[in-house]
């Protein structure tokens, strides 16, 4: 637990004054950014990196699961889904596909650098001010409100002030330099959910991938059955397998291969041929600590190099495959979880229950990749669970002036497993912009503001807060 910090004021600094400022430009980040500049309020969104989409650009990570629940009932509306029309629209993405694999009814692939570009797009649009390669340092908290943030870029050390802060930084570095208690990781032991370098690879012959996954159902994993993947492989534009079981361990028994997985498991992006392989595991390793990151990089990168020559020598389509790149960085499954006014937990999302502030609703499984150990703690629902993420999860004791949203809101190592995927990170990000921005037009903060005005503009601009008869 980090102690609120005040800032030194180093000189000459200059200083920027905003309604709202995010930290983060990940999914959950650029929707909050979007959403309260569109509701009016002076909006800047600051990213580390020089583009925006958080995991899904620099991580490499898709498609995006899943904008429907188990029952295939649309439950991601609004901003979200708007950017896939665009996307649509423009040829960088097919929409909602069957997911093969029948882990979710539907995932949505897309085109990773048409992303960045809808994204920014949609920013400039919403008439927010966007600030890349600038890292969030500290905080100021005065009279215990946050006041500015420091970040440190190319112009050196500049203070930027406002009056409501979103934290979508995934690792909620700005709610811990300003002081909020967090916790990490599993509870027996800390341990987190592993790290992920995804390889995207090209060239890869489709057809004869289908036609392997239909003539060796038994080697592949379909988490609702064979005869259910098999029939969506049949009709959906795009490919997703959890494939290649038993090369792999024979691979591994010749020693051809060491990464703790035990099976390939690959996403055919919005691009035909491409292929997102998110296959390596990098356990026991801290996604907050730079040495720890630096080292998962370089384990990361070398299990990917082992699983494209595996591929290469085993795999029917991946003959000709060329390999593109790894991800800009590593995949960071999880970190800290604040410590907010409440910690969602398993039973919340098991039983469905419905917050009356609820900022979003989720249908996505609590899917676990092992801390340590191999494979992957899948909790299914019963048909039809539709759970939803409170705005209270975003809020704090100790800031209140702060909302933290992404995957570093409060809940359980449990809970986070279920609601940290994507769509569900643009809805909550959605939310999150839009308490913001009613904030400064109602002069209060968060917690003083009336939700039915939250709900009402939502509801408005076409996010979906009802769950379904029966969820
Ligand atoms: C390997 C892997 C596979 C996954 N697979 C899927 C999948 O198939 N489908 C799916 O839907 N979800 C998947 N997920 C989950 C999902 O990608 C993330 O949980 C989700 O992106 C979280 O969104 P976010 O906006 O909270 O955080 P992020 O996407 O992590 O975005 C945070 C942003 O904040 C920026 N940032 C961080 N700190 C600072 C700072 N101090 N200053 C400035 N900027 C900062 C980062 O650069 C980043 O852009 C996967 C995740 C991983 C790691």
């Amino acid at each position: 637990m980090f102690a609120p910090t005040t800032l030194p004021i180093p000189t000459p600094l200059r200083t920027d004054s905003y309604d709202v400022i995010v930290t983060g430009g990940g999914p959950s980040g650029a929707m909050a950014a979007i959403a309260s500049a569109r509701q009016g309020a002076r909006t800047l969104l600051i990213e580390q990196h020089g583009f925006l989409g958080g995991s899904l650009t620099a991580m490499g990570v898709g498609p995006m699961m899943s904008f429907h629940d188990n029952l295939r009932r649309q439950i991601i509306g609004g901003l979200p889904q708007e950017l896939i029309d665009r996307m649509i629209k423009k040829g960088s993405s097919p929409g909602h596909v069957d997911d093969v694999i029948t882990y979710c009814s539907t995932v949505t692939p897309f085109d990773s650098e048409a992303l960045k570009m809808e994204l920014e797009t949609m920013i400039e649009e919403a008439g927010a001010d966007l600030l890349y390669h600038t890292l969030v340092v500290d905080t100021a908290i005065v009279d215990g409100r946050l006041t500015h943030l420091l970040v440190a870029n190319k112009a050196g050390l500049t203070q930027l002030k406002a009056s409501i802060f979103i934290d979508a930084s995934g690792d909620g570095d700005v709610a811990v330099r300003a002081g909020v208690p967090f916790a990490k990781g599993r509870e027996q032991d800390g341990l987190t959910q592993p790290m992920t370098m995804n390889l995207k690879v090209g060239n890869v012959d489709t057809e004869q991938l289908r036609r392997y996954a239909r003539e060796n159902p038994d080697d592949c994993e379909f988490d609702a059955g064979a005869a259910e993947g098999l029939r969506r492989l049949e009709t959906s534009p795009r490919v997703s397998l959890k494939a290649f079981i038993g090369p792999l361990r024979r691979a591994r028994e010749a020693g051809e291969i060491s990464t703790p997985r035990e099976f390939i498991l690959l996403f055919e992006t919005g691009t035909p041929g491409v292929f997102i392989l998110n296959v390596s595991r990098i356990q026991g390793l801290d996604g907050t600590n730079p040495y720890d990151l630096s080292k998962a990089e370089t384990i990361g990168r070398r299990q990917c190099a082992e699983i494209f020559h595996f591929l290469k020598k085993h795999a029917p389509g991946f003959e000709h495959a060329i390999r593109m790149d790894t991800s800009a960085q590593i995949g960071v499954r999880e970190t800290r979880r604040i410590q907010g006014l409440y910690t969602l937990n398993q039973d919340d999302i098991l039983n469905g229950v419905q917050f009356p502030d609820a900022l979003c609703l989720g249908g996505y499984p609590i899917d676990i990749h092992a801390p340590s150990g191999e494979g992957t703690a899948t909790r299914f629902f019963k048909p039809g669970t539709q759970y939803s993420i409170p705005l209270r999860c975003l809020l704090t004791e100790q800031v209140p002036n702060l909302l933290v949203g992404g995957r570093c809101l409060s809940a359980t190592h449990e809970a986070l497993a279920a609601i940290r995927v994507t769509p569900q990170m643009m809805a909550l990000g959605q939310g999150t912009g839009t308490v913001a921005a009613l904030c400064i037009r109602h002069h209060c903060d968060p917690r003083q503001l009336d939700f039915r005005l939250v709900r009402e503009a939502l509801v408005a601009n076409g996010a979906m807060l009802e769950a379904s008869p029966n969820s």
